[in-house]
């Protein structure tokens, strides 16, 4: 297991190791933090110059599959404009490009509601500069921007009143809170994913907790890779979106050799 104190896998010899797993592959790749830099606003962000075409690139390959797998719901993807040949499934595997959107029971509908008064109380307890996202499935306050002490006390009210609900499940990150009324993980997700392609094996890159969901599934015949510091269970580790961008060169100029 690695410790907080990285130290980082060079990319060119990540990318060999990559190349040398059994095919068919995914490839599953996290949004923010692996294919674009974090930001403070999420809907500014781009990914890194050059990663967009190689995703495409790396997708034409027959025994490739290349998805990318995200918290974000699938209208907060689509500023990223991913290849049609990609899988993109968001809200942590709850959506899916292509496919049926959510459909929620009367009693997830329900839920989500009073999720939603919740985090919206939270939001005006925060102040100024915290803001609520609505997802299909969830609801997440965000305090990043509100001055540090309130976002702090909003955030621990906020856990302790979603303790009087029941049914849903909760995501806590750094200067967020995220309330799901139906759950959803990216190791569940990956699962699926990997028994549709029929894959031999699998590459996932994360760089946040929910990634960690997707390392817990992979074998010793996949590849596990956390993005920056941080505790993690992955076996590999990169040091910033840059880095994931100099694997996936390598991997097209690789590939296109073959
Ligand atoms: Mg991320």
């Amino acid at each position: 297991m690695n410790t907080a104190r990285a130290r980082f896998d060079d990319p060119v010899e990540l990318a060999r190791s990559i190349g040398e797993l059994a095919r068919p592959l995914i490839l599953v790749l996290d949004c923010d933090g692996v294919l674009a830099p974090l930001t403070d606003h999420a809907h500014n962000s781009t990914l890194t110059p050059g990663v967009g075409t190689d995703l495409a690139l790396l997708a034409t390959n027959d025994d490739l599959t290349v998805a990318v797998l995200s918290g974000r719901s699938l209208a907060g993807l689509r500023q990223f404009d991913f290849d049609d040949q990609l899988e993109v499934w968001g809200s942590y595997g709850a959506e899916r490009r292509g496919h049926a959107s959510v459909d929620l029971t009367h009693v997830e509908a329900s839920r989500l509601r009073s999720l939603d008064a919740l985090l919206s109380k939270a939001v005006a307890r925060a102040g100024d500069g915290a803001w609520i996202e609505r997802k299909p499935t969830s609801v997440v306050v965000h305090v990043r921007e509100a001055d540090p002490r309130r976002g702090r006390a909003a955030l621990d009210w906020a856990m302790q009143q979603q303790r009087e609900l029941s049914g849903h499940t909760c995501h806590v990150g750094s200067n967020v809170l995220e309330l799901m009324t139906r759950s959803a993980d990216k190791g569940t997700a990956l699962d699926a994913l990997r028994t549709e392609v029929k894959a031999a094996a699998c590459v996932y890159i994360g760089d946040d907790a929910p990634d960690e969901d997707a390392f817990a599934r992979l074998n010793g015949n996949d590849l596990s890779v956390k993005v920056g510091d941080g505790h993690t269970i992955a076996s590999r580790r990169l040091a910033d979106p840059h880095a994931v961008r100099s694997v996936l060169g390598e991997l097209v100029t690789g590939w296109s050799q073959h």
